[in-house]
């Protein structure tokens, strides 16, 4: 018996707009003091009326186009009916059976040891964020604080298709999902800030069979599965689930099925710990938000959407490659954000009379914490250090001279057939002065061989 891991992935993404997802406050809510950011829709109070953030919506699409979805033309929100006390209205404002994007995917990079693999992305949707609990001490007493300025946040939910058979292809799938995001401009996508959170479902599947196929058919999936809750750094993402592959493995070993639930992952514990019995979707009585109408995307605002789309990091690799002739490894840290890869361009546009990409490219990967703050000074430092010097012959005569009195040995072996002995000298003399290698070479062999 093989256990073959089956992991699919559930992310929340905050979006970056300015105000909420339905109504019009401002949707910044880190480093702010609590429940300055709220009204009575974002309260829930009685009577108060959703308006959707057409920002919001834009966005989501320009995010499932990225990741190669189907954009519905027809799509609506729907209510999520559920009690916690950071949801003031008792229902999340969420879409269910028809989300504004469906049926994408992701590739994953061609790396050692994984193989280009293709991870389906079921469904990217739109939906609100809920308040948050504080948990602390007030007046010698435990108590848990709400804060409302997260309410109503806009949150794209983006869930994949249970395609990840291992750790490594989970951690590919966040950095490049991440590195998507932070191109489209639509969110930071900082995990630690949390407005990038992680639910993986995993479950383990006993194979006879070791070299089972990806995707898995249904009926081959395992009949239950693990959700975990509370990852907020791709570090906690790693320990849970390597956690929960043990655990599983185990009790399947010892001929126990594991429970369907929802766990969390305990840092003090370093464990995974139960939450709750997963529920179904039934439990959560869904029904169609009446108070906001359906949202027709038609074929001129789809393609006003698909206009804002930039290049992605995948196509800017593979043309900095080719049209740079730089290596995958360069295209891949060049590429890292926007604002490094468009650095680089505009540097080469700059230097194009003086400098090679090549050059630009070593320079902004070797030297990237001494970068200047415009290409074109980065040009011209690369310029200089490259540029070499006139030089009359009696002063070539009098730096070469200098150079050899500070080498006496190596003068001696060069002259007992060392020739590789001079090394030391040209690089002293290159290393203060911009002469050119050839002329200092020939100089210092006049010299020794005179
Ligand atoms: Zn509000
Ligand atoms: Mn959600």
């Amino acid at each position: 018996m093989t256990y073959q891991p089956i992991i699919g992935l559930e992310v929340h993404v905050e979006l970056a707009t300015k105000s909420k997802m339905f109504c019009g406050c401002p949707a910044k809510h880190f480093a702010v003091e609590p429940n300055t950011h709220t009204c009575p829709v974002c309260l829930g109070l009685p009577g108060a009326l959703p308006v959707p953030n057409r920002k919001a919506v834009e966005w989501t699409i320009l995010l499932g186009l990225a990741l190669n979805c189907r954009i519905n033309t027809d799509s609506k929100f729907d209510r999520k009916n559920y009690f916690y006390p950071d949801l003031p209205k008792g229902y999340q404002i969420t879409q269910y059976d028809e989300p504004l994007c469906v049926n994408g995917t992701l590739q994953l990079q061609e790396t050692s040891p994984l193989k280009a693999k293709t991870v389906r992305v079921r469904r990217v949707h739109l939906e609100e964020d809920t308040g948050k609990l504080q948990h602390t001490t007030l007046n010698g007493g435990k108590v848990a604080l709400v804060d409302f300025n997260r309410s109503g946040v806009p949150l794209v939910e983006i869930v994949t298709e249970p395609d990840f058979s291992s750790i490594e292809e989970v951690d590919v799938f966040l950095k490049k999902l991440q590195r998507i995001i932070r191109y489209l401009g639509i969110s930071n996508a900082d995990m630690e800030k949390g407005s990038m959170r992680l639910e993986p479902s995993i479950s383990i599947n006993s194979i006879s069979n070791p070299n089972i196929q990806f995707p898995i058919s249904n009926d081959q999936l395992p009949k239950y599965r693990v959700e975990l809750k509370n990852i907020n750094s791709f570090k906690f993402a790693r320990k849970a689930l390597e956690y929960e592959i043990q655990r599983q493995t185990e009790l399947l070993q010892s001929g126990e099925t594991p429970t369907q639930q929802t766990r969390g992952w305990s840092e003090e514990k370093n464990a995974t710990v139960p939450q709750r019995e997963k529920e179904e979707a039934h439990d959560y009585c869904y029904f169609p938000e009446p108070d906001i109408p359906p949202i027709h995307v038609d074929a001129q605002w789809l393609a006003e959407i698909k206009n804002g789309l930039p290049e992605l990091p995948d196509a800017k690799i593979a043309r900095f490659i080719k049209a740079y002739n730089v290596s995958d490894y360069t295209a891949n840290l060049l590429c890292g954000d926007k604002a490094t890869a468009d650095f680089f361009e505009q540097a080469v546009k700059d230097g194009a009379s003086s400098v090679t990409p090549q050059d630009i490219a070593n320079w902004m990967v070797n030297k990237k914490d001494e970068l200047p703050d415009v290409p074109a000074e980065l040009v011209t430092q690369i310029a200089n250090s490259q540029k070499t010097v006139a030089i009359s012959a009696e002063d070539l005569d009098q730096t070469i001279i200098k150079a050899l009195s500070k080498f006496p040995q190596a003068v001696v072996d060069y002259k007992s057939g060392k020739i590789g002995a001079i090394g030391p000298i040209i690089g002293a003399i290159l290393k203060d002065t911009n002469l050119d290698k050839q002329q200092v070479i020939a100089a210092i062999k006049k010299h020794l061989e005179a």
